[in-house]
């Protein structure tokens, strides 16, 4: 029997349970710090590597300005009408490219505006005290990799926006150069971006006092045709006319054909203006896309239907190895890929801490035998937004010093994860 590879699928939409806090005190901030700092630095069962192992998701990005998948009671999205683009349709459909393009082109910039927040950069500092060595991230905005680009180490465990890769011959492209790129193919389409910027569409305002966006005036988005930001860093637009829309193909495959092994060259067609064309000898039931159509370029993200590449995937897994314990951050859990991290890390024996709004799938198992009473050190759960807790965390582990940290030396001799490692994670 076939093995089958396991595929990123559309995440669990139920309304997990909401969550026992543990410890009991810990539904304060003070309450939730000071567990969170024992749990930190208290001594690890025998044989546990002496750090620890960060998992997030995309709560920690709605501070950012970026939508949530879910909504405010942990459901999906009220945008009931938002279908991600699976996998095999992006590969398959030169006209679902050209919807799935466009709509990033107008969203890209809503993503290229938007920055790390508190959150990340109190994980660079916990990196930098030497309690976090790497960091398994499922968001896609490069959030982490701007914030911390060394310490802690990022494992974006479904990819990132920030550039494309070529389907045939695994060249990235930078998104900025593609967005120019698409710009330069798509007059029409580029004028009314810069319409709708210079009427705010894209406008994100952050709260001073809270850290969190401000809703934008539902006023401003009638007046720009209705445009929704999802969580893919792409939008919707009503009626748009996406069969115009065109893209270019990889320009190291537009320039070396790729060659079939029977010496066969394929060439990639373009249009006068150099975007990508469909082969005229290619039917849509041709198999082989990837030889037969080659240039295909795609967002360098993990699309629903699709496999993580194994070296990701082995990276995320000796990650939470090499760690003792696992902290999560502003993720219900409720995609596989994330939720088989925790259970590996509950199965090696590894204290758990989750920081969340909203239940997290299977949580109730992580935290079974740990009694209400412990300080911490045995795991931890607490209700709060991460830009609550994390910066108070990172002075009360700064204030312990190494006194209250028993595994600095160990740590920082240990080193950073080799970079190189995840250079080539999506070629
Ligand atoms: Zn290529």
């Amino acid at each position: 029997m076939a093995a089958r590879k396991p595929l990123l699928r559309i995440p669990y939409t139920d309304v997990f349970a909401a969550p026992r806090v543990v410890p009991r005190n810990a539904t304060t901030p003070a309450g939730a710090v000071a567990a969170l700092a024992a749990f930190m630095t208290a001594p690890l069962p025998p044989g546990l590597p002496p750090s620890t192992v960060v998992l997030t998701g995309a709560g920690l990005s709605v501070a950012s300005g970026l939508a949530d998948y879910r909504g405010d009671n942990g459901t999906y999205r009220i945008n009931k009408t938002y279908r991600p683009i699976y996998f095999h349709e992006f590969m398959a459909s030169h006209e679902a490219r050209k919807r799935y393009w466009a709509r990033s082109f107008m969203g890209w910039t809503t993503m290229h505006k938007a920055l790390p927040n508190t959150s990340h950069y109190a994980l660079r500092d916990l990196g930098r005290l030497g309690h976090v060595q790497s960091v398994i991230t499922q968001n896609v905005d490069s959030f982490h990799h701007a914030a911390h680009p060394d310490v802690p180490s990022t494992i974006e465990l479904h990819g990132y926006l920030r550039a494309t890769v070529c389907m045939t011959c695994g060249n990235e492209t930078d998104r900025d150069t593609f967005q120019s790129d698409l710009a330069r193919l798509n007059p029409a389409w580029a004028a009314f971006l810069a319409e709708a910027t210079a009427a705010g569409a894209f406008e994100i305002k952050i709260d001073p006092t809270t850290g969190a966006p401000v809703p934008r005036s539902p006023k401003t988005l009638t007046a720009i045709r209705g445009i929704r930001s999802n969580p893919d860093g792409d939008v919707d637009l009503a009626h748009a006319p996406y069969t115009t829309f065109r893209y270019p193909p990889c320009q190291h495959c537009l320039t070396h054909p790729p060659t079939t092994e029977d010496g066969t060259k394929h060439m990639v067609e373009v249009d006068q203006d150099g975007a990508w064309q469909l082969p005229r000898n290619f039917s849509a039931t041709d198999s082989g896309t990837k030889v037969k159509c080659p240039g295909i370029l795609k967002p360098a993200v993990v699309m629903f239907g699709e496999s993580i590449s194994p070296a990701v995937k082995h990276a995320a897994e000796e990650a939470v190895d090499g760690a003792g314990r696992l902290l999560v951050l502003a993720t219900s859990l409720a995609t596989y890929s994330a939720w088989r991290l925790a259970k590996r890390a509950k199965d090696r024996g590894m204290p758990i801490a989750i920081v969340n709004m909203g239940g997290v799938r299977g949580e109730e198992v992580f935290f079974a035998e740990i009694a209400d009473q412990q300080p911490g050190n045995e795991g931890v759960r607490v209700e709060l937004p991460t830009n609550t807790v994390l910066p108070p965390l990172v002075e009360e582990l700064r204030r312990l010093g190494p006194d209250g940290d028993h595994e600095r030396s160990s740590n920082l001799d240990a080193g950073p994860v080799e970079p190189a490692l995840f250079r080539d994670m999506l070629s």
